[in-house]
C-alpha cells in the first residue's frame, strides 16, 4: 500500500468524458489499496479564457479579483471528478485551496505556498476516501483567494505530496513524459527515462512547461518522486530524481525556449554609479523579474543603452513604472518589443566541459540568426532572438548538441 498524489492537467480532464477516462485510472489506484489524492487543473483552454475576460475588463486590474476569477476553472473540474467517481462506486469529495487550506502569502497571480492543513485530508484518505483537489489555488491574507501563477497546478500536487509525505507524486500531461525539447516543435526529440531535479528545474524556468518551476524546486526540496506521464495510454514516463541515480550524464540533456519575453532597451542612460540600482529597484517593488541584462559601452562616455527583458504578462505594468519615474531615470527613449524568443540550452555536463555556447552561437550564426541578448549559468546557456527563428533554432540545436532520436 502506497498513498499517492496523482495531478492531472488540463487536456486530460477537458471534456466529462475525459475525466470519466480519468475517474477510471484513479479508481485503480485506490483499489489496489492506495491512498489517493488527486490534483486537477481546470478544462484546457478555460484558464485562458478566464485571463482574458479579465483582461477585457481592464489591462492594469486588481489581482486579488483576478484570483477570484481564473481560480474558477478548477473548482468545475473537482466537482465533476468527484462525482463521475462516485458514479464508479469509489467514495470521493471535492476539495477547493480555500476548503483545505493551501495557505499562501498575498503575492496576488503569482502567490507561493506557507502551509497546507492536512490532517482532515489524511483522516479520510485513511478510510478510502479519494481526495479531490482543485490545483493552482489557495488562501492568501485577510482571507483573500489565491492563485499560484500559470501552470500552478504541478506546484499544488508536489507541495500536497511533500505535505501529506506521499510514496509518488504523478504528473499526468498531454505527453508521454519529459523529452529533450518540445515534442510538438521539433518532431525527432526523444523521451527522457530519467532526468535530475536540477536539470528539470534549469528546463522549466526558462520556459519548458511541462513542469511548473516551482513544483521542481518544491520536489527537489523535500526529495518528492516526481514522475511525468500521459493520461491517455499505459507507459512509463519520466522520473525527477537525484544525480547519482543517473547513470550516463548527457553534455546537454535539454533545448528549451520560451516566447513569453519582451524586450525593453532604455536610449540613453546616463552613465554614472547607482542608475541601475534606480531602474531595477522600482521594478522589483512592482513583483516584476527582471531576467536578461544587458548594458552597452558608453560611446561619448556619458549615456548608454540599457537592454533588459520581462515576462511579457508585465510588459504594461514595467512600461509604466519606468515612464513614471522618466524625470528622475533621465533616458532618452524606452523602446518595447515583445517579438522575441529565448531559447537555452541545459546540461549538468557543462560544469566540467567547455564549448557549448560556441557551438550554439555558431549554429545559430549558420541559420542566419541574430543575437540579440546571452545570459548563462552554470548549467545553461540563453540567447534572445527574434520570435520568427523559434523553430528553426530548436531544430538546429537539437541536431548540433547530438539529441535527435536515431
Ligand atoms: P498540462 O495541461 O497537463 O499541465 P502543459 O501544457 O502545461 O500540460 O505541459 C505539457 C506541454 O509541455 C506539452 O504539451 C509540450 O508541448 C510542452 N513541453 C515543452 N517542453 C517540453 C519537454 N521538454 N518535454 C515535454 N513536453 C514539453
Ligand atoms: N489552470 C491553470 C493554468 O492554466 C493551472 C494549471 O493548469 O496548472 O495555468
Ligand atoms: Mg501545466
Amino acid at each position: 500500500m502506497a498513498r499517492i498524489v496523482m495531478k492531472f492537467g488540463g487536456t486530460s480532464v477537458a471534456d466529462v468524458e475525459k475525466i470519466r477516462n480519468v475517474a477510471r485510472r484513479v479508481k485503480k489506484e485506490s483499489d489496489a489499496g492506495n491512498e489517493v489524492a488527486v490534483v486537477v487543473s481546470a478544462m484546457s483552454g478555460v484558464t485562458n479564457q478566464l485571463v482574458a475576460y479579465v483582461n477585457e475588463a481592464a489591462k492594469l486590474h486588481d489581482a486579488r479579483e483576478y484570483d477570484a476569477v481564473v481560480a474558477t476553472g478548477e473548482q468545475v473540474t473537482t466537482g465533476l471528478l468527484a462525482i463521475c467517481l462516485q458514479e464508479l462506486g469509489a467514495k470521493a469529495r471535492s476539495w477547493t485551496g480555500w476548503q483545505i487550506p493551501f495557505h499562501t502569502d498575498g503575492m496576488h497571480g503569482k502567490a507561493r505556498i506557507l502551509s497546507i492543513d492536512t490532517d482532515e485530508l489524511e483522516t479520510r484518505m485513511k478510510t478510502g476516501e479519494i481526495a479531490v483537489v482543485a490545483g493552482f489555488q489557495g488562501l492568501g491574507p485577510e482571507n483573500r483567494i489565491s492563485t499560484l501563477g500559470r501552470g500552478g497546478s504541478d506546484t499544488s500536487a508536489v507541495a500536497l505530496a511533500a505535505a501529506l509525505k506521499a510514496d509518488r507524486c504523478d504528473i499526468y500531461t498531454d505527453v508521454d513524459g519529459v523529452y529533450t525539447t518540445d515534442p510538438r516543435i521539433v518532431k525527432s526529440a526523444r523521451k527522457l527515462d530519467k532526468i535530475t531535479y536540477e536539470e528539470m528545474l534549469e528546463l522549466a524556468s526558462v520556459g519548458a512547461k511541462v513542469l511548473q518551476t516551482r513544483s521542481v524546486e518544491m520536489a527537489m526540496k523535500h526529495h518528492v518522486r516526481v514522475q511525468v506521464l500521459t493520461s491517455f495510454a499505459e507507459i512509463p514516463g519520466t522520473l525527477v530524481c537525484d544525480e547519482d541515480e543517473i547513470v550516463e550524464k548527457a553534455l546537454v540533456s535539454g533545448i528549451a525556449y520560451s516566447r513569453d519575453e519582451a524586450k525593453i532597451t532604455l536610449i540613453g542612460v546616463a552613465d554614472k554609479p547607482g542608475v541601475a540600482a534606480r531602474i531595477f529597484g522600482p521594478l522589483a517593488d512592482a513583483a516584476i523579474n527582471v531576467d536578461m541584462i544587458v548594458q552597452n559601452i558608453a560611446h561619448d562616455g556619458k549615456t548608454t543603452d540599457l537592454t533588459f527583458t520581462v515576462g511579457t504578462a508585465d510588459l504594461e505594468k514595467a512600461k509604466k513604472v519606468i515612464e513614471d519615474s522618466k524625470a528622475e531615470l533621465a533616458f532618452k527613449e524606452l523602446v518595447a518589443d515583445s517579438n522575441v524568443v529565448k531559447v537555452s540550452v541545459i546540461g549538468v555536463g557543462m560544469r566540467s566541459h567547455a564549448g557549448v555556447a560556441l557551438n550554439m552561437f555558431r549554429t545559430l550564426a549558420e541559420k542566419g540568426i541574430n543575437i540579440q541578448v546571452i545570459s548563462t549559468s552554470e548549467i545553461k546557456v540563453s540567447v534572445l532572438i527574434g520570435e520568427e527563428y523559434t523553430e528553426l533554432a530548436l531544430r538546429a540545436l537539437h541536431t548540433a548538441f547530438g539529441l535527435d532520436a536515431s
